[in-house]
């Protein structure tokens, strides 16, 4: 999509620090950290939220969900980690392409914020 900022990220049109890269997914770096370790998980491709999901993204978000404790691991969040999916509006979803929040880190920090 061409307007959606996760899809520039994911074609490189603006900055974001990378923590891994596949075929069919990107993480990077949350610009507003809500703990020491907060990862964004995407797929590559566009789907607009967890509502939008289809019987094809079957194997996608299955993989996915492989992924995150192996990122939450490799990026020193060995030793726990939320995560979070905020769902349409009234879930607090601002930015709309699926994404998996991935948010951990050494103790203590508050996770207030994380229920905007
Ligand atoms: P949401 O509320 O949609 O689940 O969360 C979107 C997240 O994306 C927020 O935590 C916000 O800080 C992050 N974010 C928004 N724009 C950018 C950006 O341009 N780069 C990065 N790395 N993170 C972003
Ligand atoms: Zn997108």
């Amino acid at each position: 999509m061409t307007d959606c900022i996760f899809c520039k990220i994911v074609r490189g049109e603006i900055p974001a620090k990378v923590a891994y890269e596949d075929d069919d997914f990107i993480a990077f770096h949350d610009i507003a950290p809500a703990a020491p370790v907060h990862l964004l998980l995407i797929p590559k491709q566009h789907i607009a939220s967890l509502a939008d999901l289809r019987e094809e993204h079957r194997d996608l978000m299955g993989k996915m969900l492989l992924l995150a404790p192996k990122l939450a691991a490799e990026h020193g969040a060995g030793n726990g980690f939320k995560t979070l999916f905020n769902t349409g509006k009234d879930g607090g979803q601002v930015v709309f392409h699926l994404h998996m929040h991935i948010i951990g880190g050494p103790r203590p920090w508050t996770n207030a914020q994380l229920i905007g």
